[in-house]
């Protein structure tokens, strides 16, 4: 593992990054990321939240699905 990231150079930094992080002390591996932030206000907008939004938006439309095929439901006018 290496930092990797892009140096002044062109070529990709060869120093391990920090313990946890994906760079090096001098490419942002001091950064504060997450909750951790000073700008972090609610998390709405996080990688972690999106991913839960998609899976409950398929759980619905699998449920949808489902009353439609039972024939609870009647299936979207076009
Ligand atoms: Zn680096």
């Amino acid at each position: 593992m290496t930092c990797g990231a892009k140096t002044r150079s062109g070529a990709p930094c060869k120093k391990p990054p920090l313990t946890g992080k994906t760079r090096c002390r001098l490419h942002g591996g001091m950064s504060l990321s997450g909750k951790d932030h000073p700008n972090f206000k609610h998390g709405h907008f996080t990688k972690e939240n999106r991913r839960r939004t998609v899976e409950g938006n398929a759980q619905v439309r699998y449920w949808e699905d489902l009353a439609i095929r039972l024939g609870l439901r009647a299936p979207k006018q076009k």
